[in-house]
């Protein structure tokens, strides 16, 4: 017999609970997490609600969703191969231009494979879940991107969180491990996604090497940002041949939509076969592919655009400090505004886009109830001019609602 669970209720009431609070944003104004945007005039400006806004929550990096060549790629592929591949790898074949992708990712950090994936979640979950099982050991920074827990309850691992960024708690903790096994993966992000900082990766490396664990970097926020080729933190913290698997996104500084791995374990060709997440979805469409592979070719060919960002992160930072925002201390594409409780963040997020600024808003489970907060991303796309009215205006919301004013 099926016994009713704890509940005893109806499995849509959750669903009903989040609809009710919903509800309540319609009449009052837009909602967080649910934002339509109308038009997208460029890689710095969209339509919303009525209202040309500028964008600050797009993870745009390098503004390159509208580079032309980018662009072209795309539309040429659409016209070549058509506009969807209609089902897996595995099941429909590769086309050609996916492999030429992965040879493209793999060439610039000096690894002997790649592989590409649907989207940067399924990344996650292909090489953590991939690789790990029950029995195994996986250990991963307390504010590890969601991704990377399911990953980890997908694997049957178990699962061990160390204290966010402290490679003296992640020593600790596989210093507690039976010695001499090579059962264990160390999983970290470059940058931290939510609050932006970045991982002490020198350190973490060495925590590694001394009890034998595989490393995993998730490159997504920092890919294209950092290193002298733009290949992220483990190329810009000298520790690229001790990272056995980089994994990032294209959905950011690529401007497309999908994942990769490299690595030099040439073993991880065998995800082809058993990632369930790879095997068993669909994978990129030919324009998101061709698009990626422009995108590659353009980071490659120009560290302006790097340069660039860099600067709009740093003017938007100064704007923001001298304007009275406590901002978190870290320096990173990210910026982010810690605000309090959840209704400070809603209502500070919601009179931004009165005013025309689109910030991405960070509320539990993202982040603890009373630690909410704004983040908004720099991009080589805006204007100083842009920049300066993004920092001006959030300055003054942020003081006039009086909830991280400096002093
Ligand atoms: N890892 C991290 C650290 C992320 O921040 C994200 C997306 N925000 C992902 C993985 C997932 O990437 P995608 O959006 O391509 O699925």
């Amino acid at each position: 017999m099926i016994r009713p669970g704890p509940s005893g209720a109806d499995l849509l009431d959750k669903l009903r609970a989040l609809s009710a609070r919903r509800a309540a944003f319609e009449a009052d104004g837009a909602c967080p997490g649910d934002t339509t945007i109308d038009e997208v005039l460029s890689a710095s400006e969209v339509v919303i609600r009525g209202r040309r806004t500028l964008m600050l929550g797009s993870n745009n990096y390098l503004g390159l969703t509208f580079h032309p060549e980018v662009r072209a790629a795309a539309r040429e592929a659409v016209d070549r191969y058509g506009v969807g591949t209609t089902g897996s790898r595995a099941a429909n074949g590769t086309l050609a231009i996916h492999t030429a992708l992965e040879r493209a990712l793999a060439a610039p950090f000096g690894k002997r494979t790649a592989i590409i994936f649907t989207t940067g979640y399924q990344a996650n979950l292909s090489v953590i879940a991939g690789l790990c099982r029950a029995g195994d050991v996986l250990l991963v920074d307390a504010d590890s991107h969601a991704s990377i827990f399911d990953a980890a309850r997908l694997s049957g691992a178990t699962t061990l969180a160390f204290h966010h960024n402290s490679p003296e708690d992640l020593a600790r903790k596989l210093a507690r491990l039976p010695s001499g096994r090579r059962d264990r993966l160390v999983v970290v992000e470059g940058v931290y996604s939510v609050r932006g900082d970045a991982a002490p990766l020198k350190e973490i490396v060495a925590a590694c090497h001394e009890h034998g664990a595989y490393l995993m970097v998730d490159e997504a926020h920092s890919f294209g940002a950092y290193g002298a080729r733009g290949l992220g933190r483990a190329e810009s913290e000298g520790i690229l041949a001790d990272t056995d698997f980089v994994v990032g996104t294209f959905s950011k500084a690529l401007g497309g939509v999908g994942g990769f791995c490299v690595s030099d374990r040439s073993e991880l060709e065998g995800l082809r076969f058993l990632a369930r997440s790879y095997v068993f979805t669909a994978s990129g469409s030919p324009a998101t592919i061709a698009s990626v592979h422009a995108a590659l070719r353009v980071i490659a060919r120009d560290p302006a655009l790097r340069a660039r960002l860099w600067a709009n992160t740093r003017r938007l930072r100064a704007g923001l400090e001298a304007g009275g925002c406590a901002l978190e201390p870290v320096e990173s594409p990210i910026v982010s505004i810690p605000v309090g409780d959840e209704a400070a963040a809603i209502a500070l997020w919601q009179r931004l886009l009165e005013e025309g600024i689109y910030v991405n808003i960070m509320v539990p489970p993202a982040c603890p109830p009373d630690a909410c907060l704004l983040r908004a991303s720099g991009s080589a796309a805006h204007t100083p001019g842009e920049i300066d009215r993004a920092a001006t205006v959030i300055a003054r919301v942020v003081r006039k609602t009086d909830v991280t004013a400096a002093d």
